[in-house]
């Protein structure tokens, strides 16, 4: 499978964890989710982790010196990846750029997935998560076989604490804020692919998969 480096970029709840897994499925590549990283470091009550809590159960964006350097490290030693959750601001677009070119690579794509709010906060709302092997579900749209439970691993599914209404409210608002521009960064680069996502999941990898032209 030829080397390829795509960076997923949407609004919290559009579904970036469920495309990402299938994308790394299909392609092989790398998956570099700093909010995954993020909580993985919380739960483990690293020094990393202690930093970055208050920033996410708040909804606030981590520092950009703090994910840079963190992001950094995970690059060594590969050449394909998806990056999912990152960059969220334009100076961390401009950090992977020079990271990449550092390591003789370039971006392909930047994967836009979009929808409305009211998708955003009814997704969210709804959402629970293994807090062991990470798989998502949905009280309405995607319920666990056994109420309650992981199909994958048994383990008690939790709502993640930065899904309630007003923490998603402030998510969507760093979204518009930060995270847009990262588009029109790339979108000066010829790099972006929009994506429609309200459908199933199936529907929006079809559209990946299109936009891709694989
Ligand atoms: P996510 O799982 O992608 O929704 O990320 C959860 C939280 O982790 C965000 O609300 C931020 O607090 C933090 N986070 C994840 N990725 C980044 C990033 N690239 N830059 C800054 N903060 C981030």
């Amino acid at each position: 499978m030829p080397d390829l480096r795509l960076v997923l970029v949407g609004p919290p709840g559009v579904g970036k964890g469920t495309q990402a897994a299938l994308m790394v499925e299909r392609y092989g590549l790398t998956h570099l989710a700093t909010g995954d990283m993020f909580r993985d470091e919380a739960a483990r009550g690293t020094d990393l982790g202690l930093t970055v809590k208050n920033y996410m159960d708040r909804g606030e964006l981590v520092p950009d010196e703090v994910t840079i350097h963190m992001m950094r490290s995970r690059l060594a030693g590969k050449s394909s990846f998806l990056f999912d959750g990152f960059p969220r601001t334009v100076a961390q677009a401009e950090a992977l750029d020079a990271m990449l070119a550092d390591l003789g690579l370039s971006l392909e794509k930047a994967i836009s997935l979009e929808v409305d709010d009211e998708v955003v906060v009814e997704r969210l709302g709804g959402r629970l998560v293994c807090p062991i092997d990470g798989s998502t579900y949905h009280r309405k749209f995607g319920p666990p076989q056994a109420e309650g439970r992981c199909d994958r691993c048994g383990a008690e599914l939790i709502v993640r604490k930065d899904d309630n209404p007003e923490t998603i409210r402030e998510r969507l608002r760093v979204f518009r804020e930060s995270t847009r521009p990262v588009l029109d960064y790339y979108e000066s680069q010829g790099k972006v692919a929009r994506v429609p996502s309200a459908g199933s999941p199936d529907e929006v990898f079809a559209a990946i998969i299109e936009a891709l032209g694989a």
